[in-house]
């Protein structure tokens, strides 16, 4: 009997939906303003936190205050702006439960005026939030204007001192240096900054919305050049994990599969049996064997190639979840159908 064993995780992202007020061409879990609003159940987080709590102080390194994708716990989506009722209960609940290090992600859409804003994140603190980090980057500032975003900087600068984190902040100096105003197109971004200089800072994951919205900017290779590769250190990765408001619990950025269900974490961590998981069975050895899977049921290579691994391994997911509800392990079947929309 094959077992993939979990290890315990050491920091996790909860999704509080898949909704976004926008949809950037290079969303990892292709979240968008189409995801209905099934936002996550209070009495299931209040669950999943009574069984992170220590499982998460542990990994915190001594006394820190200092908020990490590393360790701990953030709230993310999605936008959890959105909800920002919803937001500050999590935040109520997460101090209570004793959960280390909460923070948000976010792209600022909120942001319209300096009195709200402050107003926002003093509730937040108040409640038990230990920081915020602030998304900018060449993808949402397409849709977010750059004052909202450099508005929620400055003061979430004064409310959380260290722990207000702009991602990127290669690019919030860059905007302000090129004295962006309001929002700019990918296209035009590129027009009025040389590409070159953007090398090495655009951090895309040739996975999710870049697999089929951003995919121009990479070399294609045929499927057989990804066979040898096995996805058994995403699976088993401790770190940066996600649990979706569906309450799946997904591998690092590896979108649209489950491990399990959250609300029973115990079970999770004893290990799984592969034998009742195909996909995560091929994966887990090599990706020739999801290809075998996806050609007995139907699935032909595609004649342009792919980008990556994980290009082929989510082409073919999608044809099965089109096909088939055999196969568990790929949740939740709306990722299937907004990627890429
Ligand atoms: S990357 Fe973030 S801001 Fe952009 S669509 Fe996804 S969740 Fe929304
Ligand atoms: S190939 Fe699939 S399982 Fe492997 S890292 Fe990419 S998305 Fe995750």
């Amino acid at each position: 009997m094959a077992i993939l064993n979990i290890p315990e995780p050491v920091s996790i992202g909860l999704l509080l939906s898949y909704k976004c007020n926008i949809s950037c061409r290079d969303c990892i879990y292709a979240c968008s303003p189409k995801w209905k609003s099934d936002w996550i159940n209070i009495e299931d987080v209040e669950n999943i936190f009574n069984q992170l709590a220590p499982i998460l102080n542990k990994a915190v390194p001594g006394y820190s205050k200092q908020i990490s994708f590393s360790y701990g716990l953030h709230f993310t989506g999605g936008e959890p702006f959105l909800n920002f009722s919803l937001l500050l209960k999590l935040t109520y609940l997460a101090k209570e439960k004793n959960i280390p290090l909460p923070f948000v992600e976010t792209n600022c859409f909120w942001a319209t005026d300096d009195k709200k804003t402050k107003k926002m994140l003093i509730k937040l603190k108040k409640a038990g939030l230990s920081g915020i980090l602030i998304s900018v980057n060449p993808f949402n500032i397409e849709y977010i204007p750059f004052e909202r975003i450099k508005r929620a900087a400055k003061i979430s600068q004064n409310i959380f001192g260290p722990n207000s984190i702009i991602y990127q902040q290669f690019y919030f100096s860059l905007f302000k240096q090129i004295g962006l105003r309001g929002t700019i197109s990918f296209k035009e971004l590129l027009k009025k900054v040389d590409p070159k200089k953007l090398q090495g800072y655009i951090e895309l994951l040739p996975m999710g919305n870049t697999l089929y919205k951003l995919d121009y900017l990479y070399e294609r290779k045929p499927a057989d050049f990804f066979f040898g590769e096995s996805c058994h250190m995403e699976l088993t990765r401790n770190w940066h994990l996600h649990i979706d408001n569906y309450c799946n619990y997904i591998p690092g950025f590896c979108a649209g599969i489950s491990l399990g269900n959250a609300r029973n974490l115990k079970k999770i961590l004893a290990g799984m049996n592969l034998e009742n998981f195909p996909i995560l069975q091929a994966l887990n050895i090599n990706l020739g064997k999801l290809y075998e899977i996806g050609k007995a049921n139907g699935y032909r290579e595609s004649s342009k190639g792919y980008i990556s691994k994980c290009h082929l391994c989510t082409d073919i997911r999608k044809h099965l979840v089109d096909k088939t509800d055999e196969f568990k392990e790929l949740k939740p079947i709306g990722f299937y159908k907004n990627i890429g929309n």
